[in-house]
């Protein structure tokens, strides 16, 4: 475990807080604690997909002390994330647990990606624990093509759990992928929703990440990729879009809607290359360190975990040294004729 006399020791001039060589501080963890979902969106899962032995999945008790050995090292933001990270059971434990790090100003804010079907259920506790903004992910207010998207999701059990984000106080950000025939013509209808409600939105190209048709998904991803850079010059001609210099921390770029209040965000992986401030890494839920979406290096950390398990010293060499190999950006791109993704992994394995 990491004291706070070890803290102190740490981020020393000695030990300086996370830094890769390009210079970009590590400031931004996603992790991953789960693959599974109760959802199997057309663009993130197969229908038939494997999940991972539960052996291999850390546990709640792991995943808090590699959460906390990321705050010790200068995280600032912790975002949970999956596969679903509320079909896990007794996460709460652990969103309670990562809340003492907001209370010490370790942290300065942890918030959590999900689709919204166990809402209904945790919104006070994720108030209580420190919980001020999520993001759910929502492509759709069309319950059957809400249907067709996530194959086994309700429309109904989703929207009741943004209502009760809402009233718990908990600030909402709607995530929509732009899926060409499929909801592009139905943003309109968002950007007024999310206006109506008081959340923001924000659009997201499709990613290479992941077989999702048992034919590499090169094919089904083409016929589903929308570029952005169109649908804002679309959406600009009935809307007034400012550009404003609102960061979230995350990639998406942001304009307001003048005429709702509300901002919306783009966040274009193929159409605009992001990388020069990326401030983020990700942890998978067996441990693996991502240092870059986009590309397949990473490190193990579970094994330094379950080493030492009353020593976090391993865990954070490790941690360091993976950040010294932070690669500079990823080069997605998708191709009609490579049919495999860019990346094998799917995104639920990676963490969205
Ligand atoms: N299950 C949660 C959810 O859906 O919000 C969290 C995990 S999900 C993998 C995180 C985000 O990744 C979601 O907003 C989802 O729409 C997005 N996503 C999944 N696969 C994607 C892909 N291939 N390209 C772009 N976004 C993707
Ligand atoms: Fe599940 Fe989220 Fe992937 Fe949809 S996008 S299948 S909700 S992990």
């Amino acid at each position: 475990m990491i004291t706070p006399a070890g803290r102190a020791g740490l981020l020393s001039p000695a030990g300086q807080p996370l830094v890769d060589p390009f210079g970009r501080a590590i400031t931004y963890v996603r992790v991953s604690v789960t693959d599974r979902c109760d959802f199997r969106c057309v663009y993130c899962m197969s229908e038939d997909m494997h999940f991972l032995p539960k052996a291999e999945i850390l546990s709640l008790e792991e995943l808090d002390r590699l959460c906390s050995a990321f705050v010790a090292l200068g995280t600032r933001k912790l975002r949970l994330t999956g596969g679903e990270p509320l079909v896990r059971r007794n996460i709460m434990e652990l969103v309670r647990r990562l809340g003492r790090h907001l209370r010490t100003g370790d942290l300065e804010e942890l918030t959590l990606t999900t689709n919204g079907s166990q809402l209904a259920r945790y919104a006070d506790e994720l108030r209580a624990a420190g919980v001020r903004r999520i993001n759910v992910s929502l492509d759709t207010l069309d319950p059957d093509k809400f249907h067709q998207i996530t194959r086994w999701g309700r429309f109904a059990q989703v929207m009741e759990g943004v209502l009760a984000a809402k009233e718990a106080g908990l600030a909402v950000k709607i995530n929509a992928v732009a899926l060409k025939g499929v909801n592009d013509m139905e943003f309109d209808d968002l950007i007024r929703w999310c206006g109506e409600e008081g959340h923001d939105l924000t659009l997201i190209e499709v990613m290479p990440l992941g077989d999702i048709d048992g034919n590499g998904g090169g094919e089904t991803r083409a016929d589903q990729y929308l570029p952005l850079s169109q649908v804002r010059a679309d959406l600009s001609r009935r809307w007034t879009l400012t550009d404003i210099d609102y960061r979230s921390g995350g990639p998406a770029r942001y304009v307001r809607i003048e005429e709702t209040g509300r901002k919306l965000g783009f966040i274009t992986p193929l159409t605009h290359n992001f990388c020069e401030s990326c401030n983020r890494v990700r942890v998978t839920c067996t441990g693996t360190l991502y240092m870059c979406l986009g590309q397949e290096d990473a490190a193990d950390l579970r094994a330094p975990l379950r080493a030492s398990p009353d020593d976090d010293g391993a865990l954070i060499a490790a941690i360091r040294e993976a950040i010294t190999r932070k690669p500079k950006g990823h080069d997605f791109v998708i191709d009609r004729r490579r049919r495999q993704p860019a990346v094998g992994r799917h995104m639920s394995v990676t963490g969205g």
